[in-house]
């Protein structure tokens, strides 16, 4: 997922209380070569399958999409390999109706539902016959589908069909699936997927690349993944070439605007393949999804979805494009194999990324960024429990979307970054590239990394690896001291001007035609306090700040407008509010406004015009806030 602060996915579950603790003491036991090929023992963290028993290693879906009843229905045929002695099949499911199940032959097997459990799911077992290989779940997804979207014509850029897209991401695939959800098992899928015949559906695997009459679409995935990125997008999508093996799917409103933005995306495969290795999963594809995608984006393999609020007119949010096809090594290839190791994916993640950004767009442009997102980590950190700000995460008994924090992201591409500071680039790039090599198409835990880092890096040399101060990233609170220190001489001068404008200085010294996002942001986040209205209007008028056509600029500059309560700008920010609905942009505007009895009243306003448009996840955000209620 993209590495922005407020994009994780988090679910809140009210007043939710633990039946079965059993459950949650799971403990993954991994071979003492981690990860090679060995699968984990016991019950398993924020699962209910058993893979040491029976292992699911091929989905077949075939599906109906029906968007008059939002359901799903349809079945999932399981391959799988099995112990001699078991006698069961675990699979993790939530919320689905279960109305059959048959083995290979067609012949009906007994299956029992668990028992509701909020979190994860009620779980469903299968009896198996002595020579069952394969079992065939005929199903349909109810309300209950947090995975599954379905929004309406007003929902979309193109306002006249309806549209679905999933988020499996972090255990939400058992809510549209019958499958085993956790991210230690991998497998190989296809599926057939239904619409109706004026919509085309995509999946994270091989895709049509137009619409056809039947509105039946066939889909493979040859290389293992894990559930949680098991995903469908359904819409009125077209689709347009980028290169040899990278392209775009949109709206037809928002695809010649994406075609542009994504220029660089086959320059961004070539630069990730030089640094660690081939890129494995032959397409690499982008859709982009209406704007009430509440997020920024989701590395589904093959297909990574991203929000439109990224189409910036001058391809300055490409980043986020570095960070989903990079998941394509971290996280698609070597996998966390629990939410507590969520580093792994993210961190890596983060790391690869800013390495692509060096590699296009030069070391002083991924040094800035580098700078915000450690002034974001800090900020962030202040409002943590010590303990949720170790790498290695805790999540027993909890979502595991309460891991989906900057600490997997930023501290974990800090400790990454210290290690090359420590081992120098080239000892470091070579111990990755041959780190990815290895466990590629395997699940890894943090320990299991420890171990490997040890044995091919830190015990060559006992000198460096005592200052790495390993123990204090991966076993310890806060950013520790040996965080390596990020100088940006841009950024430097961008606080001066910020500082000679706030002591009077006229703007007319500023030179900001060639300013990055990332200088703005810096900019705009150097005023710490309200500014006068009259500082408001200047900053508005030399720079046209309530005009920004990017995203990242404009929030920044709206939540100032706020803080400052600076009118002239409040029919942009309600424009904005009304126009997308990407939940780490909502939030802190609406919380900002929320601080002042005239604020509130405007937030209610915008709101209750925005709020149709706003997907469920960022409805309950926002109702939480404003204390909205369904009858308003
Ligand atoms: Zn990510």
């Amino acid at each position: 997922m993209s590495s922005l602060k407020f994009d994780g996915l988090h679910v809140d579950v009210p007043g939710f209380a633990f039946p079965f603790l059993f459950f949650l003491f799971a403990l993954p036991l991994f071979g003492a070569e981690p990860n090679s090929g060995g699968l984990p023992q016991g019950r398993l963290l924020h699962s209910h399958a058993r893979p040491d028993q029976a292992v699911v290693k091929h989905l077949s879906l075939d599906l109906v999409v029906d968007f008059e009843s939002k359901k799903l229905t349809g079945s999932a045929t399981l391959k799988f390999e099995r112990k001699d002695d078991a006698k069961e099949l675990r699979l993790d499911s939530h919320g689905l109706e279960i109305r059959k199940v048959s083995d290979q032959s067609g012949a009906e097997l007994a299956f029992k539902v668990g028992e509701k459990n909020q979190l994860l799911g009620e779980g469903l077992t299968v009896t198996l016959g002595e020579a069952t290989t394969a079992v065939r779940v005929e199903y349909a997804t109810t309300d209950a589908a947090e995975a599954v979207q379905w929004l309406t014509p007003k929902q979309t850029s193109g306002g006249k069909q309806p549209f679905l897209f999933t988020q499996s991401q972090a255990i939400l695939a058992r809510t549209w699936v019958p499958c085993q959800d956790t991210p230690a098992v991998r497998i190989t899928y296809d599926a057939k997927i239904k619409v109706p015949s004026r919509l085309l559906a995509v999946m994270s695997a091989t895709n049509p690349q137009s619409r056809n009459e039947s509105g039946v679409y066939e889909f493979e995935m040859k290389q293992p993944i894990p559930a949680y990125l098991l995903a469908l997008a359904v819409g009125d999508l077209k689709f347009k070439s980028l290169g040899d093996r990278s392209g775009v799917y949109a709206e037809p409103d928002v695809l010649p605007k994406a075609t542009w933005e994504f220029a660089d995306t086959e320059r961004m495969i070539e630069a990730a393949e030089k640094l660690y290795g081939p890129y494995r999963w032959e397409r690499y594809d982008l859709v982009v999804l209406p704007p009430s995608f509440p997020f920024g984006g989701m590395e589904n393999p093959r297909l990574t979805f991203a929000t439109p609020t990224i189409l910036a007119g001058d391809r300055s949010l490409v980043a986020l494009v570095a960070h989903e096809l990079a998941h394509s090594w971290s996280g698609n290839l070597v996998t966390n194999a629990t939410w507590n190791d969520f580093w792994l994916n993210e961190g890596f993640t983060v790391y690869f990324e800013q390495r692509i950004m060096e590699a296009i767009y030069g070391r002083n442009y991924s040094e800035m960024l580098a700078k915000l997102n450690l002034a974001s980590l800090r900020e962030e950190m202040e409002d943590l429990s010590p303990r949720d700000t170790w790498l290695k995460l805790d999540l027993r008994d909890r979502n595991p979307d309460d891991g989906m924090t900057g600490v997997a992201y930023d501290k974990g591409y800090f400790f990454l970054r210290r290690l090359e500071e420590v081992f120098g680039r080239e000892a470091w790039d070579a111990f990755l590239k041959s780190y990815f090599d290895r466990f590629s198409f395997k699940s890894m835990t943090t320990e299991g990394f420890i171990a490997h880092l040890k044995k091919e890096l830190l015990d060559k040399d006992s000198e460096k690896s005592a200052s790495v101060n390993l123990d204090a990233w991966v076993f310890g609170p806060g950013v520790p001291e040996s965080c390596p220190t990020v100088d940006s001489d841009e950024l430097l001068k961008v606080t001066g001007h910020a500082k000679a404008f706030l002591e009077g200085t006229s703007l007319s010294v500023v030179d900001a035609k060639d300013w990055s996002t990332h200088h703005w942001l810096h900019f705009l986040r150097s005023f710490e306090k309200p500014l006068p209205v009259t500082r408001m209007k200047q900053l508005d008028g030399q720079f046209g700040l309530s005009k920004q056509g990017n995203s990242e600029i404009l929030h920044d500059w709206l939540l100032l407008s706020v803080r400052s309560q600076y009118e002239p700008a409040y029919p942009a920010l309600e424009r904005f509010l009304t126009e997308q609905g990407r939940r780490k942009f909502l939030e802190p505007l609406y919380r900002a406004l929320i601080k002042t009895e005239s604020g509130r009243e405007l937030a209610r306003k915008i709101y209750r015009k925005a709020r149709p448009t706003y997907h469920p996840i960022s409805q309950a955000t926002v109702d939480g806030l404003l204390e909205w209620k369904a009858s308003e």
